[in-house]
């Protein structure tokens, strides 16, 4: 059954447009998905816009993105069918409703967001924050309530971004005394945060420190050989340490059997198992998961239009959902309407 003729909860996450899916987002959010989308009323959403907060700089990068990211959906069994997909630049309402969503929310909420915060921090901006990055928590309240969801899979950072969006719903709700927004809750998966390659940070598209799901085997391979693991662990007949420990974590994420894994973890805390032992095996499950996404999106790379198709239909059916709720809010709010 198509999702708007249905009366299943909403659905809405998205993904910044500024470069190609990679592990963390199959674990963070992709693999909810697609197991949400036969149930629920599902809007993925390609944030171009939000791209663009801090990447003014690099438009051609965030346009590029927006087929890439539409392929790695379908490659990972989004179905344009059962999910819409749409374009957040090409639907109009979403930045009326962030400008009206600006005048229910202070510059110092704003910049109290942990994430923003965090953000601000690893992008370097120091004093020179775009007003649009600031601004951003606002336009993603704009998305998520524009499509009326109540449910956001997303990986944890973005749990502040939903509170703040809860927050303009609570204000927008008593002063109207209609229940025209929805509040939304945040559907973590139990990987909430994927560290990248290098161990640091959060695995992220702006950080350089990705496996993408358009990896080839030799840059799995490669990625994982760089993998960094427990320094004081020389010889494998060493013990060696688990608890930050990149191969492990990645261990946890993606194999599925807990017992082999919880074995490896014993003999690797005790001494004798070298990390090549335990990289070669993380090898194997990254180029089992990766391996079918691949081959799906070589089959799509050679229908581009089909992509394009399924951005453009999608785009379209939520401009009409986007648009009901913007009138909706002006009529709730007493706004003039010419
Ligand atoms: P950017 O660096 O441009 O912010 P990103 O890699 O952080 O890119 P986003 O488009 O910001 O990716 O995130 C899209 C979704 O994927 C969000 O729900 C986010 O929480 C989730 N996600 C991103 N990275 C990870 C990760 N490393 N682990 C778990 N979830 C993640
Ligand atoms: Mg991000």
């Amino acid at each position: 059954m198509h999702p708007s003729s249905s009366e299943r909860p909403v659905i809405l996450t998205g993904d910044r447009t500024t470069g190609p899916l990679h592990l963390g987002h199959y674990v963070g959010s992709l693999r909810n998905r697609v197991a949400l989308q036969s149930t629920h009323q599902q809007f993925l959403l390609l944030a171009d816009a939000q791209a663009l907060t801090d990447n003014a700089h690099d438009p051609a990068k965030v346009s590029r993105n927006i087929v890439e990211i539409a392929t790695d959906y379908l490659a990972v069994g989004i179905d344009s069918d059962l999910t819409t997909i749409c374009l957040q630049s090409h639907l109009p309402a979403l930045a009326d409703l962030t400008l009206l969503y600006m005048n229910f929310v202070s510059v110092a909420r704003l910049e109290r967001n942990p994430t923003i915060k965090d953000e601000i921090q690893s992008r370097g901006f120091g004093r020179d924050i775009p007003a649009g990055f600031l601004c951003y928590p606002v336009a993603q309240a704009a998305d998520i309530t524009a499509f009326k969801a109540t449910i956001v899979p997303v990986g944890d950072d973005q749990v502040p971004l939903i509170e703040q969006t809860n927050e303009i719903v609570r204000r927008i709700n008593r002063q109207t005394g209609k229940g025209v927004l929805k509040e939304a809750r945040a559907l973590i998966s139990t990987v909430g945060r994927l560290p990248g390659v290098d161990g640091k940070a959060k695995m992220s598209k702006s950080q350089g420190n990705t496996i993408p799901l358009s990896a080839t085997a030799d840059q799995i391979r490669d990625a994982v050989r760089r993998m960094f693991t427990d320094p004081q662990h020389v010889r494998a007949a060493d013990p060696g340490r688990i608890e930050g420990n990149v191969v492990f974590t990645y261990l946890d994420a993606f194999d599925a059997d807990r017992d082999a894994v919880a074995d490896l973890k014993a003999r690797y805390v005790r001494g004798g198992l070298g990390d090549s032992a335990v990289k070669k095996r993380l090898e194997d499950v990254l180029q089992d998961v990766i391996a079918p996404i691949r081959a799906r999106r070589t089959a799509l790379a050679r229908e581009p239009d089909h992509v394009l198709a399924a951005v453009r239909r999608g785009t379209e059916r939520a401009q009409s959902v986007t648009a009901a709720t913007l009138r909706e809010l002006r009529a709730a709010l007493g706004l003039l309407s010419l």
